[in-house]
């Protein structure tokens, strides 16, 4: 059965009108009783629909919209518009290593993360924030109570299809606001609103054209543990202190993230590899912004602190704020 939050499910099911809200209700209820309260409010729910004959998901070949996407779907068809993409990420998994890269996709109905791993990996290489992406065969999971799209071998991918256009994005967000002092470990989907008090110069670093992974020089040569050697491409990342009144965070960007942050591509970024006092005007501009960052804490065991490493960066929206404010 795929995962369908009640709400979701009721909606669905009165837009059948065959069944007005109230006896909806009653219904759900009475099922519950009937089975001795052995059925959850979402399984007796999905009795009824059956019972009803109402289909709850959409034919599975048809194409879905993101908010008709479930965790447990296989073989799903989708397409939305690139609105992220992330930087490569490797993790070590036992004596192997991996590597995964993901997208957030966006359509008129709301956003949705495309996780790509290992050899997946390498078809987002083409792939450009603005691209428009249709997905053939691909799965939903859920993953720290947000859903997800995973690529597999058979996933058909299309850029830019003819024909496919996305007018507008409805932005959802599964990040939770915190504050910095709060923060624990390994907590995923971290949204902070912090004021840049520190910059760092940008380290710049060689990585493997093919799979993004550090490539490491040796004797004038660049060495990938994965495809040997390789004529490298450059990388970087920037760290940047933020503070939010109640603490401060390391916070890092690596390449894509940087970009967002400075409002430059990468040729305009890699002017400071040869001259970083350059960087310094940067430095100056950025110092005192409110930025809104979302991302992942990690535990830096080496200097025993948390950092934040992000995955999205905004400028910090005041009327967005003053409403969150006034909410409480
Ligand atoms: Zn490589």
């Amino acid at each position: 059965m795929y995962k369908i939050p009640l709400a979701d499910l009721k909606n669905i099911i009165l837009e059948s009108k065959k069944i007005t809200p109230r006896d909806l209700e009653e219904k759900i209820k009475l099922k519950i009783n009937e089975l001795s309260g052995l059925i959850s409010e979402e399984g007796a729910a999905h009795i009824i629909a059956n019972e009803l004959s109402i289909s709850v998901v959409r034919a599975v070949n048809s194409k879905l919209k993101i908010k008709e996407i479930y965790a447990g779907m296989r073989n799903l068809v989708t397409v939305g518009k690139v609105l992220r993409k992330f930087d490569v990420r490797e993790f070590a998994k036992g004596e192997s290593t991996g590597k995964v890269c993901s997208v957030v996709l966006g359509d008129e109905t709301g956003t949705i993360r495309v996780v790509f791993w290992n050899d997946q990996v390498a078809r987002l290489d083409k792939v450009q924030e603005g691209d428009i992406l249709l997905l053939k065969d691909v799965y939903a999971k859920e993953n720290n109570a947000s859903k997800e799209i995973h690529v597999g071998e058979r996933t058909e991918i299309t850029i830019n299809p003819e024909g496919e256009t996305i007018a507008q994005v409805r932005q959802s967000s599964n990040f939770q606001r915190s504050k910095i002092s709060e923060l624990t470990e390994g907590s995923e989907g971290t949204e902070i609103l912090g004021t840049i008090v520190q910059i760092f110069d940008p380290r710049f670093f060689y990585v493997c054209p093919n799979c993004s992974k550090r490539a490491n020089e040796t004797e004038g040569q660049f060495q990938c543990a994965e495809h040997g050697t390789v004529q490298p491409v450059v990388s970087y990342v920037l760290n940047v202190i933020l503070d939010d009144g109640t603490g401060t965070i390391r916070s890092t960007f690596w390449k894509n993230q940087t970009n967002h942050l400075l409002g430059k591509d990468e040729q305009e970024i890699l002017r400071y590899k040869d001259n970083v006092a350059l960087f310094e005007d940067m430095k100056t501009e950025l110092l005192g912004e409110q930025l809104k960052v979302m991302g992942r804490i990690k535990k830096n065991d080496l200097f025993d602190r948390l950092e934040l490493n992000v995955q999205l960066v905004e400028k910090a929206n005041p009327e967005e704020e003053l409403a969150r404010l006034e909410q409480k």
